[in-house]
């Protein structure tokens, strides 16, 4: 695997690669939800690249980018047993040198949800991913259905700049009891650990109850947050019944739609979503 650390060294090794390039992004701190797009990725093309960059213009003034879990060499060796071909690794300087000043900013799908909740962070996401495309210039793209709405953005972001890269989606990798994995599973303390399944268990009873024939989407939205609500360390966020590639707000479900949902757990905010008829 070679690691590359600078724009102007990707530049120089990307025209002696051949054939189609699949890219797997990541902030590290990799898990096997990682590893399944890798694992994806390098199946279905000639190279599989990575990237492992936590990206400071995604997180608030208040979030947790200092305190990250990083775990470089451990993800390296994992990314190499994985047998991918190309690991790009740049510092924030590298991506953001003095004098930068260009954002990549989607319209209304990236408002809503985390963009609500979290100000700038798609903006920060958006802009990452076109310059790490340009960089790198894969011909696939293979993202996690954990993060919906940043398929969403990013999906957007491709349509409408004609970015040539195709966006392949993988499912949700989960812990046995439901948990969605997440390099931010670590803050939990046990207790919250013991309680995050709740996330899952209130998902999968919307989609007993749309299973049964519910498609009047507040009382989808009124399930899954009273599920949650009985779980005492859990503070919900949002709970969203949206359109899933608008994720507008939906009154009737009469296509395919995504719940999706945000809570804290002390200072630990989990997401997760399920695609109801897709
Ligand atoms: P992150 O390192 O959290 O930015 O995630 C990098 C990529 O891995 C994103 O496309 C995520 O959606 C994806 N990902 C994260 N967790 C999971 C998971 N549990 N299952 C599948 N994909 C995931």
């Amino acid at each position: 695997m070679q690691v590359i650390r600078t724009v102007a060294e990707f530049r120089r090794v990307r025209p002696t690669i051949s054939g189609p390039v699949g890219l797997v992004p990541t902030m590290g701190y990799l898990h096997e939800g990682h590893l399944s797009l890798v694992r994806r990725a390098r199946a279905e093309n000639d190279v599989c690249a990575a990237w492992v960059f936590v990206n400071p213009a995604q997180f608030g003034p208040h979030e947790d980018f200092e305190r990250y879990p990083r775990a470089e060499q451990r993800d390296r060796a994992l990314l190499e047993g994985e047998g991918v071909d190309l690991l790009f690794a740049p510092s924030s300087d590298e991506v953001y040198p003095p004098g930068f000043d260009t954002a990549v900013e989607v319209g209304a799908v990236a408002q809503r949800l985390e963009g609500a909740a979290r100000p700038g962070h798609f903006r920060g996401v958006a802009t990452v991913v076109a310059k790490f495309f340009g960089i790198m210039q894969p011909q696939r793209a293979y993202l996690g259905q954990k993060d919906a709405q940043q398929v969403a953005v990013i999906r957007r972001m491709v349509a409408d700049l004609n970015l040539p890269v195709e966006i392949v989606v993988c499912p949700t990798v989960r812990e046995a009891d439901g948990l969605a994995l997440s390099s931010r599973n670590v803050y939990l303390t046990p207790e919250q650990r013991a309680a995050a399944p709740a996330l899952y268990r209130a998902l999968g009873w919307a989609r007993e109850r749309w299973t049964e024939g519910q498609r009047d989407a507040r009382v989808l939205r009124a399930l899954v947050q009273d599920v949650l609500d009985h779980e005492s360390l859990a503070q919900v966020d949002y709970v969203s019944v949206a359109d899933v590639g608008t994720l507008e707000e939906l009154d009737r479900l009469n296509g395919p739609a995504l719940v999706s949902l945000a809570v804290r757990f002390g200072s630990t905010r989990l997401i997760d979503n399920i695609v109801l008829g897709g």
